[in-house]
Order: structure tokens, then sequence, then C-alpha cells
């Protein structure tokens, strides 16, 4: 029986391990399909605290790793497929055999929705990217996409107007998901510029990164190529929970619902922290946060049984 595994390798999942080693609880971290988690791919990272020269993702997520096993954190390569309580405790399903454990930290991250397009991937951090706040800054005086029609769309909009020449907001549709509010907000931003109803068809650039991209009116069929340097993908996220329906209380977009001010979920010695719990902001920082949090519900948690 563990004391405590930890499902996911990102930030959120590997903090909790620093804290729960050093709290001598002797964690397992599963890591699942994505070591390091969503930061690996990640070329710059400027935003993260304690950093003053850009540091890469993977640089990042290895520096966690070594804080992680140094405290004597163990590491396995497995990813759940399913998780039930069963009695006090929890029975992990994996793809490397059965962990019962008296506690479980979910930390499986949520991952950006992807351009269902072939030239998509080549650029996927060469100028595509699915997070304005974090890579927005890279795009001064330059001109971006943002693709989607719901609230995060506008609101990257809006923020990328702070560094772009100019920001062009590209939907399938002829009507919008985000609230009116937010669109206002847009059409009243004389660096926004609409192409609606809009298809992105394919990217073009070279090994530099994006130079532009190929549209195709959703109703006439026309096609158009408009010069770009940066696409910011804004349709939505993709938690990943499907291991643990059933195990914990899920929203309507699949996120993990948390007690509020905390990591408990509502079923005992089950814990979320990082993008999996977080519909809003995203941010490795935050995830890292929440996995401190994680940490020391667990301690309590497993303290009060004692
Ligand atoms: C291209 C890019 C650039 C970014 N840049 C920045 C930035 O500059 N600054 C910033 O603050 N944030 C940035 N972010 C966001 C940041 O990466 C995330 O907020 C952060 O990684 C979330 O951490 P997490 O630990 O919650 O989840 P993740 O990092 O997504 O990690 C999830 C982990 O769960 C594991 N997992 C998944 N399913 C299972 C399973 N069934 N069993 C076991 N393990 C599983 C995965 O293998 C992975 O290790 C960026 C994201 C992307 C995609």
């Amino acid at each position: 029986m563990e004391n405590v595994v930890i499902a996911g390798s990102g930030p959120a999942g590997l903090t909790a391990a620093i804290y729960t080693a050093r709290a001598n609880l002797n964690p397992l971290v599963l890591e699942g399909p994505a070591p390091g988690g969503q930061l690996t791919v990640s070329y710059e990272v400027e935003n993260y605290p304690g950093f003053v020269e850009p540091v890469s993702g993977a640089e990042l997520m290895d520096r966690f790793l070594k804080q992680a096993e140094r405290f004597g954190t163990r590491m396995s390569y497995a990813s759940v497929q399913k998780a039930v309580r069963e009695g006090d405790h929890i029975r992990l399903e994996t793809d490397d055999g059965v962990i019962e454990t008296e506690t479980l930290i979910i930390a499986t991250g949520a991952e950006a929705r992807r351009l269902p397009i072939a030239t998509e991937p080549a650029f996927y951090g060469k100028g595509v990217s699915g997070c304005a706040t974090c890579d927005g800054a890279f795009y001064r005086d330059q001109d971006v996409l943002v693709v989607g029609g719901g609230n995060t769309a506008m609101e990257d909009a809006m923020f990328l107007t702070r560094f772009a020449r100019r920001v062009t907001i590209v939907h399938r549709r002829d009507y919008f998901r985000a609230a009116p509010i937010e669109i206002d907000k847009c059409r009243k931003n004389p660096k926004i510029d609409w192409l609606i109803p809009w298809v992105l068809e394919t990217i073009t650039g070279d090994a530099r990164g994006v130079r532009g991209a190929v549209l195709k009116h959703a109703d006439t069929g026309e096609t158009r190529e408009v010069e770009c340097q940066g696409i910011f993908v804004a349709i939505g996220h993709d938690p990943k929970t499907t291991p643990f329906q059933g195990l914990v209380p899920l929203d309507d977009e699949g996120f993990i619902v948390a007690v509020e001010g905390s990591t408990c979920t509502s079923t005992p010695g089950v814990f979320a922290c990082g993008d999996v719990r977080d519909r809003r902001y995203k941010q490795a920082v935050l995830a890292a946060g929440h996995g401190c949090m994680a940490a020391l519900d667990v301690e309590q948690y497993l303290g009060q049984r004692e």
C-alpha cells in the first residue's frame, strides 16, 4: 500500500512530489504519456519566477524532476487507466499493473486543443501557440491570428494587441460563443481585424517559423492567403480526466471539481491540482502552487487517519 501516488509529472505533480518527499511520505510519481508535462514543448519560458533569463521548458522541468528525486521521489513511466475507491483506499489500474494507495494526487493536466490540419504539428511551438499569456510577448510588432470564437479567443486577442501590430480573429462561424461584452471590446479595438466565417486550411512557413496562412471562406469556398508570424489557437482545452470518471466529480467540460480554496475533492483521499482543475488560468507557476497545496492537503489527511 502506497502512502501517496501522484498521477502526472508536470509542474503540479512534481511540486507535489517535492513537498511530499520532503515530508517523508515516500511518493510514487506516475509520469504518464508526457514526462515533464506540457512545458517541455516550450522553447522559452520567460515568466517563471526565479529565472531572470529565459529558460527552456525542458530544462525547467528537468530541474523540477531532479529536485523531486533529490528527496527520494520514486518515478514510474506508468499511466493510470482507471481509478476507483475501494474501502478506505484507492485502486489504480495502470499500463504497468495495479497499485493500491491511501491517497491519490491527480495532476494530469489539460491539453490545449490543436488545429486539425496537417501543417500544424510542424509549426507548433514555432509560431503556433496554445497560450497567448505564455507566448504573446514574443510577437512584438508582428501580425498574428487568433483562431476561435469563445471568450478565451476574445481575451487572447485583446491581450495580444499589447504586443502585436495587427491581430486578426479567425472564426469558422458567423456567430460567436463569446459574451457580447467581450466581442464589443474587440470590435472597439482598432488593432483587431476579423475574418468570419473563414476556416484556417494551411499554415505556410519555413525553418524559422510561420510566415502565413491559407484560409477558406466557410460559405463561398473562396480562398485567400494572409501574412502572419504567429497563430494563437483558442479553441478550448481537453482535461485529462477520462481515467478518473466516476471517482471524482467533473464539470461540464471535464475539469475536476475541487473544494474551493483547497485541492480536496469530494472523494476522501483524492486530491486534484494544476491544469486538470483550472478552467481559467493554466500557468506553470499556478500549477506548481496547486501541487504544493495538494501535498499539504495529503499530509493533513494522512495525519488525521493515524
Ligand atoms: C507550448 C506551451 C507553452 C507554455 N508556456 C508557458 C509559459 O511560458 N509559462 C507558463 O506559466 N505556462 C506555460 N504553459 C502552460 C503550462 O505548461 C501549464 O499550465 C502547466 O504545464 C500545467 O501543469 P500541470 O502539471 O497541471 O499539467 P501538465 O504540464 O499538462 O502535466 C500533465 C502530466 O500528467 C501526465 N498524465 C496525463 N495523463 C496521465 C495518466 N492517465 N496517468 C498518469 N499521468 C498522466 C502527463 O504525462 C504529464 O506529465 C505553456 C503551455 C504550452 C502548451
